[in-house]
């Protein structure tokens, strides 16, 4: 495969094509270099990585805050020292990367305004920035000089000038926010200035045995801000520094246009990355999405790119590079996109962790050993919990048997996946399917396991993780037959008229209105069809593409929809109901379920609103009734999942992955 090729970059030679770019952990609450941040990034070196990028690193005190790694002083060089060794003892180099977030720092966490090279407001922060002066200026390129000073002090090998995302260097290079007069704004040669003379500096301070990367937005998807065109230039300007690559990721943060949840497709923005691949010598990498192999081998077989980064996906599995090589990619436990455990835990200053391995982050906490005593265990349930308790029960040596009443596994993941944009979550499935199988959990199909069999069965521990069932509906007129479940609409199972109200606005209700609102929208082959044949105008695609055949009202009792979905993803969940005309009433109580339609109260009024079908998304009850016939038999038995208590994925892994290391 091409990606265990090695590859120069300026004077370091890179053993394959696979780098862990940076991604803010949280695990430095003090700046200081911990034992856990040395965990989780020693494992992904010894993993398999060619290149670990560790970061952001704070330049200076308003780069970002405390909580970022520090670089800004030299009382941190010893922890980046540390850390350096470690992960050079398993495998890896690794670089620094230099984090200056701009107007994108909160002022409550740096003490003080931000800064930016005009006072634009963010609408990240929701607050506006202090103009930078030139003595400003001039201070911030000696403090990016000095924070390569001390990577290079510290034995790292590399460092990466974040230029991406919408923090500081790119406000210098973007019209939207940058409205300087001074030889620092104007024309694009002038807004370009900075980031250049920032990599000229970096590049003197690291020295010729240091690699220099820059990571830049292959194009911010803000309005009126630079795309792909002036990402080339900016890039052309770039290699006449003397660095050595350059990193190629999506928009800023304000962006409206989704960047890395699963709804965004697997490696759909390698296009950035050849952009510029075309139009210079340096190597280059993508990024963004670029979960599995396949994925990433094609990226550099198509020679779109040089190298690929893997974050996300290296959280999710440490050895995915190992992995590949030693030909077992279906057992990675492969990075699906939901930014449950990452992205979410950074928005609300947790450290991060991960939805599929509950391992990330806790690396020395949770180790998985093999059991001291042997025991036969038979496992209720293919869901989730179901499947990483037998999976993780088994590799440490357990006799599992697995029984799943259905002919498949999955459970509720399947419901889960029945939006196109979100089948990424499928992949949780096939992963440990394929990892239980390894570990050699007997999996039984189309088997309904009650009491008398777990009786006879007699195994020493017997774990229910049945799952949950739709909440029934506290509603008059509940039980009409234009009533249905959206469990039942997500599988495919539910007749759905032309006018149709969904009682309850959380993930599922949303998830629903939208398959619904997909009903009658052109396929991606048709879209593509009348797209490059010019059939239509854009705009008729645009229409065609997201309004589908039917009017569907969507209540939530609280003043907003999707209140259990993680802040990363809840707005583009709103995006996309906007966007298909989906007509949400927030604040509204249903009442009634009238045979013509629901009755609701809103603003101390009533109102009838008319449907053919509705569908009731108002939450989950355990199924638990297997436990409860075995509390008394003498067996001992677990019960995990929804079946224990109804909650998300995440949860579900997590509890079942913790409760199989005790057994
Ligand atoms: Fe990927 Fe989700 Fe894990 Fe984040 S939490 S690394 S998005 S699987």
């Amino acid at each position: 495969m091409k990606l265990f090729t090695p590859i120069q970059i300026g004077p370091l030679t890179l053993k394959n094509r696979v780098a862990m770019p940076a991604m803010h952990l949280n695990y430095t609450p003090e700046a200081h270099v911990t034992d856990r941040l040395i965990n989780f990034y020693v494992e992904r070196a010894a993993g398999g990585a060619s290149l670990i990028i560790a970061g952001g690193c704070a330049v200076d005190e308003v780069s970002g805050g405390r909580f970022m790694i520090g670089i800004n002083e030299d009382e941190y060089i010893p922890g980046l020292a540390r850390l350096a060794e470690s992960v050079h003892e398993h495998g890896a180099l690794i670089a620094a990367q230099l984090y200056h977030a701009g107007r994108y720092a909160h002022s409550a966490l740096i003490g003080q305004s931000s800064i930016s090279p005009s006072p634009v407001r963010s609408t990240f922060t929701g607050e506006t920035p202090r103009e930078m002066t030139k003595k400003d200026i001039k201070n911030v390129i000696q403090r990016y000089a000095d924070a390569a000073r001390r990577a290079r002090e510290a034995g790292m090998d590399a460092v990466e000038i974040l230029g991406s995302a919408g923090y500081l260097i790119p406000q210098f290079l973007s019209p939207v926010t940058n409205l300087r007069q001074d030889e620092y704004g104007g024309t694009f040669e002038n807004r370009m200035r900075f980031g250049l003379e920032a990599a000229r500096s970096v590049r003197e301070a690291a020295g010729p045995d240091m690699a220099v990367i820059f990571r830049v937005g292959g194009n911010d998807f803000m309005p009126g801000s630079n795309t792909n065109a002036e990402a080339v230039r900016f890039a052309q300007a770039l290699e006449a520094t003397g660095i050595d690559c350059i990193n190629v990721t999506g928009g800023w943060h304000e962006t409206r246009i989704p960047q890395i949840p699963m709804d965004v497709p697997r490696g759909g923005y390698a296009y950035l990355a050849q952009g510029i691949h075309e139009n210079v010598s340096l190597p280059v990498m993508a990024c963004n999405r670029i979960n599995h192999p396949d994925v990433a081998e094609k990226i550099l077989r198509e020679d779109r790119a040089d190298l690929v980064g893997v974050a996300r996906g290296m959280i999710a599995d440490p050895e995915w590079v190992n992995k590949v090589q030693a030909g077992r990619t279906d057992q990675i436990s492969l990075c699906i996109g939901c930014n449950q455990g990452c992205l979410d835990s950074v928005f609300t200053g947790q450290p991060i962790h991960c939805l599929v391995n509950p391992r990330a982050g806790e690396e020395e906490k949770f180790q998985v050993m093999p059991a001291a005593k042997k025991k036969n265990v038979l496992v209720v349930g293919g869901g989730p919990a179901g499947l990483t308790f037998a999976r993780t029960t088994a590799e440490r040596g357990h006799k599992v048997t697995l029984y799943e009443q259905s002919d498949r596994l999955g459970g509720q993941i399947h419901l889960a996946a029945a939006l196109k944009e979100r089948r990424e979550f499928m992949s949780l499935i096939t992963s440990l399917s394929s990892q239980a199988e390894e570990a050699g959990v007997n999996v039984i199909l189309g088997k309904t396991v009650d009491h008398d069999l777990v009786v006879k069965e007699k195994p020493d521990l017997a774990v229910i993780a049945t799952g949950g069932k739709p909440k029934p509906a506290p509603l008059a007129g509940s039980d009409g037959k234009h009533v249905v479940q959206a469990w039942d609409v997500l599988a495919g199972q539910a007749d759905v008229g032309q006018k149709v109200v969904v009682i309850g606005g959380g993930a599922v209700g949303c998830e629903t209105a939208l398959y619904l609102s997909r009903i009658g929208v052109l396929t991606p082959d048709e879209l593509h069809f009348l797209f490059v044949n010019q059939a239509e105008t854009p705009e008729v695609l645009y229409r065609l593409a997201t309004r589908g055949l039917k009017d569907i009202t969507l209540l939530e009792m609280q003043n907003r929809i999707g209140n259990d979905i993680g802040r990363s993803v809840n707005w583009i969940f709103r995006q996309n109901i906007k966007r298909a005309g989906i007509n949400v009433k927030t604040a509204a109580k249903a009442l009634e379920i009238t045979d013509t339609g629901v009755l609701i109260e809103k603003n101390s009024e009533i109102v009838d609103i008319p449907a053919d079908t509705v569908v009731l998304a108002m939450g989950t009850d355990p199924v638990d009734d297997l436990y409860q016939s075995l509390t008394e038999t003498g067996t001992e038995v677990l019960l995990i999942g929804d079946a224990r208590q109804p909650a998300k994925a995440y949860q579900a892994v997590h509890e079942a992955f913790a409760a199989a290391l005790k057994v």
